[in-house]
């Protein structure tokens, strides 16, 4: 399929055509034509599908016809974290170039005159985070009975961060006929209330593992104790040929220290969390985007829908309490079919966090433990990734390279792998030369 056969208008065809992309991703051919239809959408996919533009470039084309009163918004894009608000908003700039629209970025962090003063002047998208969009309407700068289109964007990460409340007292602000679009990796019991209640009808968009970029990642995972940690993460980032890398820890405090240490020893490191003012977390990400800082190391914040073009690795320094968090992490590299490399140091402590991994992702033909033979494994009865069943509980493989690659042998687990008025009425690459790539065996393991 071609994006002029989506219905697009020429104004964003030649948009798209500017971003370089040739042809829809899966979610963006299957999404466009039912947001078109003014239908209420569930879409079930990871970022790095193209979900963003799925949503925003029909969007435009939709919205582009009126025009906003003021404080009354017509469109409303609500986002767990201001990094990803932040994104979205460039892409609506990004997409949109050739319209006229308005719009105005609701975060926390940010000076609220400055948003105050967009919302007088009229927009057509506000794109904001829960918590300062209600901040906003209780002082009586926003009125939501104008808004025609809701997105709720990555509705498990609101889940995970508390913010359900929040969205459902939105939810109830809105006028009942409006076209309603939520977004999430994945479909937790509380998400599917919240679509039952607030969603009409939906059509339901299932993106698979083996439909996202996940399998553009190749990953690894080696056993340490906890007090190498930090040595084992710089020797493999020294043997990786790191070009760029996100390093997640899972608490904020390790986040600092790990940086502070790996900046000691000469890396160019920065720490990435929640308790940092917004102020600082943008102008990090900005360096790290531009290449001035090359290790971020970051909290989870980072790990939801952050779109870094062509980062080559990703660290888990820690293990990920919660299975889907391995994915988003992950997720941060791999991506728009680019290659990618994960590596996640794994401690004896962590094996259940790992078996819950493994099931989530079905073990797949990339999840490679490789032996680490310098005498620092917190664990000697570690699983062999080969037939991962069988061999559970066996002694450590000492082989110095990871277990060979079977694509061909299904691994258990691994199946999971028109606009405007018109619109309304209804209502009613396989890249070999990534640096650091194109050599199949780690050498610091192997040779
Ligand atoms: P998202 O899942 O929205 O975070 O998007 C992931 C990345 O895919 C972003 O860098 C987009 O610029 C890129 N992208 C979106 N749509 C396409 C497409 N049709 N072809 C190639 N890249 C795309």
């Amino acid at each position: 399929m071609k994006f002029k056969d989506l219905g697009l208008s020429d104004q964003i065809l030649e948009a798209i055509k500017s971003c370089g992309y040739e042809t829809p991703t899966p979610i963006q051919e299957k999404a466009i034509p039912y947001i078109f239809m003014a239908k209420d959408i569930v879409g079930l996919a990871q970022t790095g599908t193209g979900k963003t533009a799925g949503f925003t470039l029909p969007m435009i084309d939709i919205l582009d016809g009126g025009r906003a009163k003021a404080r009354m918004p017509r469109s409303l894009i609500l986002s767990p974290t201001r990094e990803l608000a932040a994104q979205i908003a460039e892409n609506f700039d990004t997409y949109g170039k050739n319209s006229k629209l308005t719009k105005a970025l609701l975060i926390g962090g940010s000076s609220m005159e400055n948003q105050i003063r967009k919302l007088e002047r009229g927009v057509d998208v506000l794109i904001a985070t829960p918590g300062r969009l209600i901040d906003l309407f209780e002082r009586g700068n926003i009125l939501l009975n104008d808004i025609k289109i809701l997105v709720i964007d990555e509705a498990d990460r609101m889940l995970d961060m508390g913010f359900i409340p929040d969205i459902e007292k939105i939810c109830s602000l809105l006028p009942i006929t409006r076209q309603t679009l939520l977004f999430s990796a994945t479909m937790p019991a509380e998400i599917k209330r919240l679509t039952k209640k607030f969603l009409s009808n939906p059509k339901e968009i299932i993106i698979t593992p083996s439909e996202s970029t996940a399998e553009t990642v190749e990953q690894f995972y080696i056993r340490t104790a906890p007090k190498t940690k930090n040595t084992m993460l710089e020797a493999i980032i020294k043997q990786e040929k790191v070009r760029n890398a996100f390093i997640f820890c899972n608490r904020k405090r390790d986040v600092d220290e790990l940086s502070k240490w790996l900046k000691k020893r000469g890396h160019s490191a920065q720490a990435m969390h929640g308790d940092l003012a917004q102020s600082k977390r943008t102008e990090t990400l900005d360096q790290f985007k531009n290449g001035e800082i090359t290790l971020l190391v970051c909290s989870d914040v980072a790990a939801r829908g952050i779109d870094v073009d062509d980062v080559s690795h990703v660290f888990n320094y820690d293990v990920p309490f919660n299975p889907d968090d391995y994915v988003h992490r992950i997720g941060r590299t791999g991506r728009a079919g680019l290659k990618g490399r994960a590596w996640m140091l794994i401690t004896k402590q962590d094996d259940k966090y790992l078996e819950a991994i493994e099931q989530r992702i079905g073990k797949a033909t990339f999840w490679t433990e490789l032996s680490n033979d310098n005498g620092d494994s917190g664990d000697k009865s570690s699983k062999s990734n080969k037939d991962n069943k069988d061999n559970k509980g066996k002694t450590a493989s000492k082989a110095r390279k990871p277990a060979a690659k079977n694509p061909e042998k299904p691994k258990k687990n691994q199946e999971h792998k028109k606009r405007s008025s018109d619109h309304f009425e209804s209502k009613k690459q396989d890249r070999d030369d990534v640096t650091g790539f194109g050599d199949e065996t780690p050498a610091f393991f192997g040779r």
